[in-house]
């Protein structure tokens, strides 16, 4: 397909939206940059209850975006903001790790 009709194709898609949270890129790679420097069970399980846990606490602002396109409003996250952050996913990577959601679960010590 030329470029051309690849762009006519394009516009006669109908457009697509999604709901998406403006924090969920921040969130997901901060806590899996920090799960990554404990010893915390780090399955998928875990790794999403943490993600949950952190929403939660305040880090939700959903936005409506088309289809493929860049969030134009990403949050601004300055340096007090991101240790905020960084307190708020230890408390839950530690929540997690006390009760986790799945059964054969061992602490290291
Ligand atoms: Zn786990």
């Amino acid at each position: 397909m030329s470029n051309k009709e690849e762009a006519a194709a394009n516009r006669k898609r109908p457009e697509q939206f999604k709901l998406v949270n403006a924090y969920d890129e921040i969130v997901k790679t901060a806590v899996s940059e920090m799960m990554n420097t404990t010893d915390a069970c780090k399955c998928e399980r875990c790794y999403l209850d943490v993600c949950a846990i952190v929403f939660n606490q305040g880090y939700s602002h959903f936005v409506n975006t088309r289809e493929g396109e860049l969030l134009k409003k990403v949050p601004e996250m300055n340096h007090g903001n991101r240790a905020q952050l960084m307190v708020q996913i230890l408390h839950a990577i530690k929540k997690v790790q006390d009760f986790p959601h799945h059964s054969g679960y061992q602490k290291k010590s």
